[in-house]
């Protein structure tokens, strides 16, 4: 055994000088001979080996990025959501009000301008001081996609584009152009017979209910009118219900400035049972703003007067789109100084009772 052993270690002591003499003579290169063999496996083992050495570290390196991306901060919960996003809005509402209030223009206006504008208020308090100063029959403006029950039948001249297009979008969507506009613009004088021929026919309790006082009419504005339905035979029109397709009409109409001015449920603050079929202009953004919180022009009013230039109310539209408005109470006895930003586009309302809303286009 032992010298089986003896002879085992002579074999390995053997094999390791050679393995020794090898990598000895491997590594001794002399420059001024071409390389041997030896040299030359040992250079290639050694680029080899560094290659693979570098593009471990390098996959490495790279893993590490790959792994342990730079550090995002935590997903917010809703409510942190909610409260980022609006807080997010108010420093974008304060930047804009700075904006808005950096360059004002001021408009001088009389107390008189109170009556005038698409947001005028006319309800059984509140007079209408217009007599049909602008409006034109519908007749020969409008376009095909709806009828009017004759010429008579008029509107103020800037709201004719904005009752042409909503029509056109309905027609284009369900094909019906049976839609009649049965009334727009009422003077004071018909609105004078339609009263008495209602109070004699009903009593004036009833009367009061359903047709205004002559003076007290909204259609006196040229912004209101009725619909009805023609009928094929010619015969007189049916009731406008608003319901079926023609619910779009009631739905989509403040895309157009315009609003179901007689609401369910608000008989005590419009005076007037539910009219699904009496519709008033009042501008986008009022439209907008009354139909998504579902109020009348009168709460509308209420909610305008809160507000002013330092604290605008922000409207959002339906495409995205921005506006400011606020309240300016008029002086009676004097000029009343409207400020306007100089930067935006902007259009400014009497109330017909105490002031002025101005509404600016933000984008
Ligand atoms: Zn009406």
């Amino acid at each position: 055994m032992v010298l089986k052993n003896n002879t085992l270690h002579s074999n390995e002591n053997s094999r390791l000088k050679s393995v020794g003499r090898f990598f000895r003579e491997a590594f001794t290169i002399d420059f001024n001979k071409p390389l041997s063999i030896k040299n030359q496996f040992m250079v290639m083992f050694v680029t080899l080996f560094i290659s693979t050495v570098l593009f471990g570290v390098l996959c490495f390196i790279n893993n590490t990025q790959v792994a342990e991306p730079p550090k995002q901060p935590a997903k917010p919960t809703a409510v942190q959501s909610q409260k980022q996003t609006s807080r997010q809005e108010s420093s974008q509402k304060v930047i804009l009000n700075t904006e808005l209030m950096k360059k004002v223009d001021i408009i001088s206006l009389p107390y008189e301008e109170i009556h005038n504008g698409e947001l005028i208020l006319v309800n059984k308090e509140h007079q209408c001081t217009h007599n049909g100063e602008s409006v034109v029959s519908l007749l020969n403006v409008k376009t095909g996609t709806y009828v009017v029950a004759d010429a008579s039948v008029s509107v103020d001249q800037g709201i004719v584009d904005n009752v042409n297009h909503m029509f056109d979008d309905f027609y284009d969507i369900y094909g019906e152009s049976k839609v009649m506009i049965a009334c727009g613009y009422r003077s004071s004088e018909l609105q004078s017979e339609l009263y008495e021929a209602e109070t004699d026919r009903e009593g004036e309790d009833t009367a009061d209910i359903w047709v205004a006082p002559p003076g007290y009419s909204e259609h006196q504005t040229g912004y209101a009118f009725d619909l009805d339905l023609m009928v094929e035979d010619g015969g007189i029109g049916i009731d406008y219900d608003g319901k079926g397709n023609y619910s779009w009409l009631n739905e989509n109409c403040c895309q157009y400035g315009f609003i179901v001015r007689y609401l369910e449920g608000k008989e005590n603050i419009t005076g007037y049972e539910y009219e699904p079929w009496h519709f008033r202009y009042v501008g986008v953004p009022a439209a907008t703003y009354i139909m998504e919180n579902e109020l009348t022009l009168e709460e509308y009013m209420d909610t305008v007067q809160k507000y002013s230039i330092q604290k605008p109310l922000m409207i959002k539209g339906i495409n995205d789109e921005v506006w400011y408005t606020y309240y300016v109470p008029a002086q009676e006895k004097d000029k009343t100084e409207v400020p306007v930003p100089q930067n935006y586009s902007y259009t400014i309302s009497g109330d017909n009772f105490s002031g002025f809303i101005v509404t600016v286009t933000i984008s």
